[in-house]
C-alpha cells in the first residue's frame, strides 16, 4: 500500500518513512526540536573548558563530550569545529537516522577555573627549597613544573635563593607524593599557616640537598 507524507505528500515509493512522516519530514521535525547553540564555560586566565565539571584542556575530545551532554538522545560525532561553531553529525539506530548533520553555534561564558582562582589569590600549600649543583637545582625545578601542571596544580611563585631556588607549590599532597616517588628524602617542616574550620592548617617545607 502506498503512503502518503501528511505533510509533503511525499509517497512511500519515493521516500523512506519514519512513522507517519516522510524521511525528510521526519528529519526536520526532529531538527527543530535540536539546540541550536550550545553555552561552553571557559576559563578566561587559562583557555581550559569546563567538561562534566572537571575543567580541560580545549581540543576536539573536549568540545565533543561537552555537545553530547547537550544531544544525549543520540550518537554524536564532531565533524569539525571553529571557535564559534561546530559541526556534528548525529545518528539514532532505532529510528533509522544515521549521520543527520548539524551546525551548532558554541557560546563561551568566561569564568575563572578553580585552579587559576587559588593561583590568582597567591595560594599555596607547600615550599621546595631546592639547593645545592646548578644544573641538578634547575632540572629539578623543570622536573617539578611538569609534574604540577599535569597534574592540573600550579606553581604560585619561584624565588631565587643563594645557592638555589624556593619553589611555592600549590599541594603538599603532590609534593610529598614527588618525593616519595623519587625517594627523595628531603628534610620537612611544617609551618602553622591558620585555621581553617577550627583545625590548625600547616603548610610544609621540603629542604632538598642536591649536590
Ligand atoms: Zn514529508
Ligand atoms: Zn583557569
Amino acid at each position: 500500500m502506498v503512503r502518503h507524507c501528511p505533510t509533503c505528500n511525499r509517497t512511500s515509493d519515493e521516500a523512506h518513512f519514519y512513522g507517519d512522516f516522510c524521511e525528510f519530514c521526519a528529519l526536520e521535525k526532529i531538527g527543530n526540536k535540536l539546540p541550536t547553540e550550545v553555552k561552553v564555560t571557559v576559563c578566561k586566565r587559562c583557555g581550559r573548558i569546563n567538561v562534566a565539571g572537571d575543567f580541560t584542556e580545549k581540543d576536539d575530545a573536549a568540545i565533543e563530550q561537552v555537545l553530547r551532554s547537550h544531544f544525549k538522545a543520540f550518537d554524536l560525532k564532531l565533524i569539525s569545529q571553529i571557535d564559534s561553531a561546530a559541526i556534528v553529525s548525529l545518528s539514532r539506530y532505532e529510528d533509522n537516522i544515521e549521520g543527520l548533520r548539524r551546525e551548532v553555534a558554541l557560546k563561551y561564558v568566561k569564568v575563572m577555573c578553580p585552579r587559576c582562582n587559588r593561583q590568582s589569590a597567591g595560594y599555596y600549600e607547600a615550599v621546595i627549597q631546592l639547593r645545592g649543583n646548578n644544573q641538578r637545582v634547575s632540572r629539578m625545578m623543570h622536573k617539578i613544573e611538569e609534574v604540577f601542571f599535569g597534574a592540573g596544580e600550579f606553581i604560585a611563585r619561584v624565588e631565587r635563593a643563594n645557592n638555589g631556588c624556593d619553589i611555592y607549590v600549590s599541594s603538599k599532597k603532590l609534593a610529598s607524593a614527588f618525593m616519595s616517588e623519587r625517594k627523595l628524602k628531603p628534610v620537612m617542616s611544617y609551618q602553622l599557616a591558620g585555621l581553617k574550620r577550627g583545625k590548625k592548617l600547616y603548610r610544609n617545607t621540603y629542604a632538598l640537598h642536591l649536590d
